[in-house]
């Protein structure tokens, strides 16, 4: 069967720092669009967890906020991107991160002639987002996203999705550890904005407001750039 341009799963990209909201909005374009959210961070928390070769050599990298070997990321995501379920269209979520991964990102895509409809980069102000990362927790039952200041759940402690009382925290998000892990995005990861401004896909969005805002922006987005 051929794959014609307005058939081919939809490929997005949302880039930007920690804090920055790629998972909230990643999880909120995946239920308004029936995408499939992929996260290479949730993929290599869960290598961690399930103690793979790959999770042990990247435990240690990300406890300390730096950046997880190209070859094993690439690899994950490769796996990761073969699954039946992607073929609803993706939105990757913390991937590419380096010049190496964006072009093995391409080569995948080309394998299988999809192209990347938009990379979206969120830009918001450093300042705040070690307050942001720091502030945030999750419900392990679900995986929906909170935050001491900005998303309190409805009843304290129990998730309004699923209802459990099982919140978790990163270990990885401390002051500290989010420090090393801004420097990283802004060594190896910010410059992809020019790879992706080059290629014509860059979407730029004002991430600094409130969570709805920021979603109907990034809707408005999609609705152009994957039809
Ligand atoms: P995240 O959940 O996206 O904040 O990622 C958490 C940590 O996982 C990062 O600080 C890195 O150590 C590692 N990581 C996630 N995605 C990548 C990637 N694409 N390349 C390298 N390391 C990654």
């Amino acid at each position: 069967m051929t794959t014609d341009v307005m058939t081919r799963p939809a490929v997005l990209i949302l880039l930007g720092p920690p804090g920055a909201g790629k998972g909230t909005q990643a999880r909120m374009l995946e239920e308004s669009f029936g995408l499939v959210q992929l996260s290479t961070g949730d993929l290599l928390r869960a290598a961690v967890a399930a103690g793979t070769e790959a999770g042990k050599a990247a435990k240690s990298v990300m406890e300390s906020g730096g950046l997880v070997s190209d070859e094993i990321v690439i690899a994950i995501l490769r796996d990761r991107l073969a699954e039946p379920d992607c073929a609803k269209g993706v939105i990757l979520d913390g991937f590419p991160r380096t010049a190496v991964q964006a072009e093995a990102l391409d080569a995948l895509l080309s394998e299988t002639g999809q192209k990347i409809n938009a990379a979206i980069s969120l830009e918001v102000d450093d300042d705040a987002m070690v307050t942001r990362v720091a502030g945030r927790y999750t419900c392990a039952g679900c995986g929906e996203g909170y935050h001491d200041t900005f998303k309190q759940p409805q009843k304290a402690g129990t998730c309004d999705k699923c209802g459990s009382t099982e919140m978790k925290r990163r270990a990885d998000d401390n002051a500290e550890t989010v420090a090393s892990r801004l420097a990283a995005y802004h060594e190896q990861t910010a410059p992809l904005i020019t790879y992706y401004g080059d290629k014509g896909v860059l979407q730029k969005i004002d991430a600094m407001g409130q969570i709805d805002e920021v979603a109907n922006g990034l809707a408005a987005i999609v609705k152009t750039a994957a039809p």
